[in-house]
């Protein structure tokens, strides 16, 4: 058994760079990428997948989300509509409007990652609505959507939330940090996933395995507008392109095969969901990422993790009653059956009432649930 080895369920954002992309990052002259001259902007080519115009990469993800917002709410005064448990709104230090000014009015989340069509309506402020109000210029979506467990938004919905933007004169962002698992889980070409959006964030450093950075897609004007935005506070990036090539280059197929192992996310929510003190909704299970409810009232979430710890599986609380568990490729088949293996231990020795654990104190507070 795996018992040295260390099982990171905590999130995808744990991947670690291979050693073909240490190698390539490492090779990398010092000064490429200096002034966005190189290839950190990219003409369609090696990210035509995503059918955009240019692609410009080199930038940190919630970065990445920030210089989108903040080119296309280039006019004080800008609101965003965006879901209200989306990573823009609560993960990024208010950056939108700390930094760039941009006022935020959520919608409320549907439990997967969508808002209602009607309530994004009548939250949009049109230019010269009067005295009182910012003006809306933008819509942001988040596929697949973290904080409901990695829902995936289908084409349609996007589609539809992309007329709407259109019609009210407004643009969309898609925070597509993992877009690629949406459209590996929803059978659907990225480039149609993402067809409606004026401009896409995706992630290199999830489940892709950069260590850093990310790739934000869209018009010439958007990218011109965003490489300024990028200076003010990166350059000499040409280190995390090379890193992010590397990734699309032998990490994305698999990424694929990753989802093609559906089983093995059934086997572990199935399996968990065998736990008299656990709940797994195996049917919600979309993308790669799994939801665990302590319905036991003697089990903290806390202290699971703890304890699992000990047996050198790692996951993140959520909630005080539910952990969330993120697959990616570095994970084996194996070590998603070590960990069922753990889970129930853990779930013996903390009901053995073993005084082993009194000491382990419920420390995280709301504030901190990781994302
Ligand atoms: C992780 C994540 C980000 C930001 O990632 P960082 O690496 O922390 O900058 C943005 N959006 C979503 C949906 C994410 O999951």
């Amino acid at each position: 058994m795996a018992t040295n080895k260390v099982v990171d369920l905590r999130s995808d954002t744990v991947t670690k760079p291979s050693e073909a992309m240490r190698a390539t990052m490492a090779r990398r002259p010092w000064l490429r990428g200096r002034d966005g001259v190189d290839d950190d902007v990219q003409r369609p080519g090696r990210y035509a997948y995503l059918q955009y115009e240019l692609s410009m990469h080199g930038i940190k993800n919630n970065m990445g989300n920030l210089v989108s917002v903040l080119a296309h709410c280039d006019v004080r005064g800008s609101e965003v509509i965006l879901v209200d448990d989306s990573h823009i709104h609560l993960y990024e230090n208010g950056g939108v409007s700390t930094i760039g000014g941009v006022h935020p009015e959520t919608v409320r989340n549907n439990a997967d990652g969508t808002m209602d069509i009607d309530r994004i309506v009548s939250t949009i402020r049109p230019p010269g609505g009067g005295l009182y109000y910012p003006t809306t210029r933008l819509i942001c979506l988040e596929n697949t959507h973290g904080n409901s467990g990695g829902k995936c938004l289908s084409v349609e919905y996007t589609d539809k939330v992309g007329e709407i933007a259109k019609s009210h004169g407004l643009k969309l962002h898609i925070d597509g940090a993992r877009i690629f698992n949406a459209s590996v889980a929803l059978g659907v070409p990225v480039d149609r996933l993402v067809k409606a959006a004026d401009s896409v964030l995706v992630c290199m450093s999830k489940g892709l395995g950069a260590p850093v950075g990310s790739v934000i897609v869209g018009s010439k004007a958007f990218i011109d507008k965003a490489k300024i935005l990028r200076k003010t506070g990166m350059r000499k990036v040409g280190v995390l392109c090379a890193a992010a090539h590397v990734a699309v280059r032998d990490t994305l197929g698999k990424l694929a095969d990753d989802h093609r192992k559906a089983p093995v996310r059934l086997f572990l929510s199935q399996g968990l969901n065998k736990i008299e003190q656990f709940t797994v909704d195996s049917a919600s299970v979309e993308s790669n990422m799994v939801f665990l409810d302590i319905v036991d009232s003697r089990i903290s979430c806390d202290k699971l993790c703890q304890v699992l710890g000990t047996h050198n599986v790692l996951s993140n609380p959520r909630s005080p009653k539910s952990v969330r568990l993120g697959l990616h490729y570095q994970i084996s088949d194996t070590d998603v059956q070590y960990a069922l293996t753990c889970f129930n231990k853990a779930v013996e020795e903390l009901l053995k009432g073993s005084t082993e654990f009194e000491h382990l104190a419920d420390t995280t507070t709301k504030n901190s649930y990781g994302h």
